[in-house]
């Protein structure tokens, strides 16, 4: 298997050339970093430059070379490429130095190591010979997207720390949760305070809604309630739920996990729902969440929205769409009737890095917020 020979980095006047990177001693020289031994025999100590463009430039196109080759190749033979790796757990540890290394190496010799040691450690989840799991996902455009990201490495965690972030976010979300036909109280221009954002994986965006659901009944009935609090998802729902509750602080036996079988083609029967509510009302426990699938992760479920927001309405009980890859599809007009319900859900995501061309990770999340929280929020914060 070759990756990326040819191509710039292999031809001797690469990153090893004296244009800013490693010299004869193993110190860094000339333009951009620390030349000689440093400053103990007074030799300048010059100017770091991380992001030397001129540097960027001439390595970034080897690095584009080399992923590049690598799709080319996985396309053109499979066969060196097999799917599922075949290393044995441990692998790395003996083909890596013990400790970091002291001195820098070429980009030719980290490519050479990535071909040689950690390829064989990969899991080609872009080949063609792919079947596990989710299809492969990713894409050129994806790819120059997270480029680009990388590039400008904008810090977005308030709309000052880079406006366009916050506002692109916003509005790609808005687009998104139009396609998907999603109620308009999901939208950031729709009525109450409800709207998009982007969390890192579809655990994040679950454990999110858990701890702003159980903030919100906290508020209502009391923090010293929390060992009252019940959760209810199926025997089917991704092992994501258990941990946001675990990690939620919601007590391990009041997780109810409802049991599915084929006659509801793996879905959670709403009468299992119901009778479970009003058995934990009536020994004086508080049901505060629903999480249900749309596409379930072991038997590609889909739980019955319109029952279970009726039912979720009817207890005041906040209700979670985990739509984690199937959500993608629904954008298809001919697939959105297995999100029909929605209207009655408080929350909602999916992964656009399972079937929507998105690099990993990328999970938008949708939230409704209700005036009348807020308005608690505000006397109570
Ligand atoms: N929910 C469902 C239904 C899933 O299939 C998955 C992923 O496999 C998840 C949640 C978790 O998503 P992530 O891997 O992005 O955390």
């Amino acid at each position: 298997m070759e990756f990326g020979t040819g191509n710039g980095y292999s031809n001797g006047n690469g990153y090893t050339n004296g244009n800013g990177h490693t010299n004869g001693n193993g110190n860094y020289n000339g333009n951009g970093h620390v030349n000689g031994n440093g400053k103990a025999n007074g030799a300048k100590v010059v100017k770091m430059k991380p992001m030397d463009s001129e540097l960027l430039r001439e390595q970034g196109h080897i690095m584009v070379d080399f992923i590049a080759d690598y799709y080319k190749n996985l396309q053109d033979s499979p066969q060196d490429f097999p799917v599922l790796s075949q290393v044995q757990p441990g692998y790395l540890r003996d083909m890596l130095p013990d400790s970091a290394p002291e001195r820098p190496e070429s980009l030719k010799e980290l490519l050479d190591d990535v071909s040689k040691k950690i390829m064989p450690g990969i899991t080609h989840w872009q080949s063609p010979s792919y079947f596990a799991y989710y299809a492969s996902s990713t894409s050129v455009a994806g790819f120059l997207g997270e480029m680009l990201n990388a590039g400008l490495s904008v810090v977005g965690f308030t709309w000052l720390t880079s406006p366009a972030a916050t506002e692109l976010e916003i509005i790609v979300l808005d687009w998104l949760a139009k396609l998907l036909q999603l109620p308009d109280h999901f939208l950031s221009t729709g009525k109450g305070n409800g709207g998009g954002v982007i969390q890192g994986t579809g655990c994040e965006a679950v454990l999110v809604v858990v701890l702003a659901a159980r903030d919100r009944i906290l508020k209502k009935v009391g923090k010293t309630l929390l060992p009252q609090l019940v959760v209810y998802g199926s025997d089917q729902t991704h092992s994501s739920f258990r941990k946001a509750c675990l990690i939620g602080g919601i007590h391990e036996e009041n997780i109810r996990l409802l049991k599915t079988d084929s006659s509801t083609n793996y879905g959670m029967p709403p009468e299992s729902l119901e009778e479970a509510i009003s058995h934990d009302l009536a020994k004086g426990f508080i049901p505060f969440f629903i999480c249900a699938t749309v596409g379930t992760t072991s038997s590609a479920a889909v739980d019955p929205l319109v029952p279970l927001g009726n039912i979720a309405k009817k207890y005041g009980i906040w209700l979670h769409v985990d739509a984690a890859y199937a959500g993608n599809a629904c954008i298809c007009p001919e697939y959105r009737k297995f999100i029909d319900g929605i209207e009655n859900a408080d929350s909602f995501n999916m992964n656009a890095h399972k079937w929507l061309f998105a690099n990993q990770t990328c999970s938008p999340l949708w939230v409704k917020v209700c005036w009348f929280y807020l308005i608690l929020n505000l006397l109570f914060n």
